[in-house]
Parts: C-alpha cells; sequence; structure tokens
C-alpha cells in the first residue's frame, strides 16, 4: 500500500509513510472487509460512512506537515485510522464523532492498537470544532462541508494549517488552509469526494 498507492502517487514526507507502514489498518476495518484492508479505496464501516481511501488519509496527513509538537483537532473519526496516524506524527489529537457507535468503534480500534496513548475521541458535532480544548495548530476535517466552518477558523493556532474538502455533496476540493500573521490563505491540493459533514455546519 505504502509503495503503490502512496509512495507512487507523490507522498515524500517520511514521517507520513513509516506511521502508514507501522500502523495495521485491518485494525481498523471491520471483521467482515478486512480482506479489503489495504485495498486502493474507502471502505465502509457502517451507518453509510467509510474509512478514508489510504491516499487520502496520507494526503491530508502530508498537507498538515506536521512535525511532532503539534496538537490536532480531526472531525470525523469513523474508524479512527487516520486519528491514529495523526497521533503517530503530533503530540496529542482530539478526534470529534458525531455518530456514537462510530465513536464507540473508533475508541475501541484505537485502544486495542495501542494507539490511544494521545489521541481521544470525544462524542459530538466537531462542525462547530471542540472549544474546550482549542486552539490547535492543526485541524484535519474527514467529511465534505458546504463552505469553511467559521468555528474551525477561529480554533485554529497562527500559524496553522487545516485540511477540509469544501464544495458540492458531489464534488469537492481538499483545500489547504494557512492561519499566518493572521492572514488566510488557501490552496486546493487535489480533487475530492468525501461522505457529507453533518450537524449544524453541515447540508440541511
Ligand atoms: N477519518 C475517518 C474517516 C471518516 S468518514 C477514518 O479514518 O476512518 C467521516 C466521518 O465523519 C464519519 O464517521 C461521520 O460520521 C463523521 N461526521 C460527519 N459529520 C460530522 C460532524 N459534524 N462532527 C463529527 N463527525 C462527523
Amino acid at each position: 500500500m505504502v509503495e503503490t498507492q502512496l509512495a507512487k502517487r507523490g507522498i515524500r514526507d517520511p514521517r507520513v509513510l513509516d506511521a502508514m507502514s507501522e500502523i495495521p489498518r485491518e485494525e481498523f476495518i471491520p471483521l467482515e472487509a478486512r480482506v479489503q484492508a489495504y485495498s486502493d479505496g474507502p471502505i465502509g464501516v457502517g451507518f453509510g460512512q467509510t474509512i478514508s481511501q489510504p491516499y487520502m488519509t496520507a494526503l491530508m496527513a502530508a498537507c498538515l506537515e506536521l512535525s511532532g509538537t503539534e496538537r490536532v483537532l480531526e472531525v470525523g473519526s469513523g474508524s479512527g485510522y487516520a486519528a491514529a496516524v495523526l497521533g503517530a506524527l503530533a503530540r496529542e489529537v482530539v478526534t470529534v464523532e458525531i455518530v456514537p457507535e462510530l465513536a464507540a468503534f473508533a475508541r475501541e480500534n484505537l485502544r486495542r492498537t495501542g494507539c490511544d496513548r494521545n489521541v481521544r475521541v470525544v462524542d459530538g458535532d466537531g462542525g462547530w470544532g471542540f472549544l474546550a480544548e482549542a486552539p490547535y495548530d492543526a485541524i484535519s476535517v474527514a467529511a465534505a462541508a458546504p463552505d469553511v466552518p467559521s468555528s474551525l477558523l477561529q480554533q485554529l493556532c497562527d500559524p496553522g494549517r487545516m485540511a477540509i474538502p469544501v464544495g458540492s455533496l458531489d464534488d469537492q476540493e481538499l483545500q489547504v488552509i494557512e492561519k499566518h500573521e493572521g492572514r488566510i490563505d488557501s490552496r486546493v491540493a487535489t480533487l475530492c469526494r468525501f461522505v457529507p459533514l453533518r450537524g449544524g455546519e453541515g447540508w440541511r
């Protein structure tokens, strides 16, 4: 997976490649789908949700340019896999999940793999961020938003980086937003298709 799906497609950050080599992705996949654990696409985890394609998890993590000192907020825990990857790259991760059963699934997967040392799963609507522990050096949003939620921008440190898919329900661009000296800049990393953000900052 790391060689054929990530390195070959241009993921260069050695820390991202190492993290994804080491974390057992199959432990984050429902039992009946484990044979697909290293396939090149998203996999259903129940409740209409998916664990993202490995390349997308790698790209988002790489775009955040983590060095190991950061506190990271993830919106949309799903299986907990991306949170585990972020946990290997940063100091601390808080990941918020709106579906209670998936929050429990992520928590259990992170515990079983020993990735829960610096990763905590919180139940709630992450479209509002998680104010109790803000601000965050980096924010990764794993569900597509109609617009960048203002709470997330507010809860981002200066300097700080956020990766978020923004667009319509069917097509989005993965935006990488940088806050620096009070300025907000953004670039498009790729086109993408994520499951929709739910809750107050999602689609009505
Ligand atoms: N990062 C996950 C993939 C998540 S898929 C992984 O590696 O497996 C997107 C997830 O976002 C789903 O679990 C969905 O339930 C969750 N979600 C959608 N809207 C949300 C919101 N407003 N707050 C928190 N989680 C949300």
